[in-house]
């Protein structure tokens, strides 16, 4: 029989141990940069997590789906993400936000001004007057750190300010698109811009050059034309779709462009969560 001291010893041994090896666990966790593409039906949702940081493109239509999506990915301790990206304010898009914005910390907002008049609009507007949260209006320029990698954002070219009433007829047009970069790596993400200011892109001369498209609105084939893939030259593209979706998407057309380059095509609807892992400063990989 061991002394009630010894157990007690034993007992602390034990936990010393089990606190340095989550230590460990955690650390080597924190290193690396994921990016997951999420499958959340017809919409589109984003999560790039280092360590305690998290920046979120899009939500997804519906909160349920994405707060189920997050607990998955980010530890239950941690009850902050640092920056929530809404591209534009359809429901596909921002739906899910509203949710996450009311159970998560968060440390501000970037949109890109354009106002709609729909009711989930008005709830996402809601939630950050009342959270208090910091909202900045997106444009051309603005660079957000994540540790190891860089996030900038390539349109809308400048703020939109005065944005007609009741905004514009095209919620669309106006999408936010950034550009995250890993080392060698680096990943577009076209939110729904349409197929006429992705001559905007080709004609700006950036280094547009991408291992990972996120393929425009979902596949349609009013996006993502010959020209725009030809300077992109991507390895991968993802398509966020919903299965059976009423419009169609991904298109036929569009599947064909990809094809025609020998593309890697990746859908959400066939995969489910489509996750990329960035480690030792070297490129990013596919994890699934
Ligand atoms: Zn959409």
């Amino acid at each position: 029989m061991f002394s009630k001291k010894y157990s007690y010893f034993i007992l602390l041994f034990l936990l010393a141990i089990s606190l340095i090896l989550a230590g460990i666990i955690y650390n080597s966790q924190s290193r690396k940069l994921k990016i997951v593409f999420f499958d959340v039906g017809q919409g589109d949702a984003i999560m790039l997590s280092q360590g305690q940081n998290q920046i979120l493109i899009d939500g997804g239509p519906s909160g349920k789906i994405e707060l189920e999506k997050l607990g998955r990915h980010i530890p239950f301790w941690d009850r902050k993400i640092e920056i929530v990206i809404a591209t534009h304010p359809d429901q596909d898009h921002i739906g899910g936000l509203i949710d996450v914005m009311k159970n998560y910390e968060i440390g501000k907002v970037i949109d890109n001004s354009v106002q709609s008049d729909s009711q989930v609009y008005k709830n996402y507007l809601e939630i950050i007057k009342n959270k208090n949260i910091k909202r900045l209006k997106g444009k051309a320029g603005i660079n957000i750190k994540i540790k190891d990698a860089d996030l900038e954002i390539l349109y809308p070219n400048a703020v939109l300010e005065n944005p007609p009433a009741g905004g514009p007829k095209n919620t669309n047009t106006d999408s936010l698109v950034a550009k995250l970069v890993y080392s060698e790596s680096s990943f577009l993400f076209m939110g729904d811009l349409p197929i006429e200011k992705e001559n905007d892109f080709i004609n700006k001369n950036l280094d547009l050059k991408t291992q990972v498209l996120k393929v425009s609105h979902h596949g349609s084939k009013n996006a993502t034309s010959e020209e725009f893939l030809d300077k992109i030259i991507p390895a991968d593209a993802i398509i966020s779709v919903g299965k059976n979706n009423r419009y169609g998407h991904p298109a036929g057309e569009l599947l064909e462009r990809l094809k025609a380059r020998k593309i890697n095509i990746l859908r959400t609807d066939e995969k489910g969560d489509i996750e990329y892992i960035c480690e030792n400063k070297l490129s990013c990989q596919m994890a699934n």
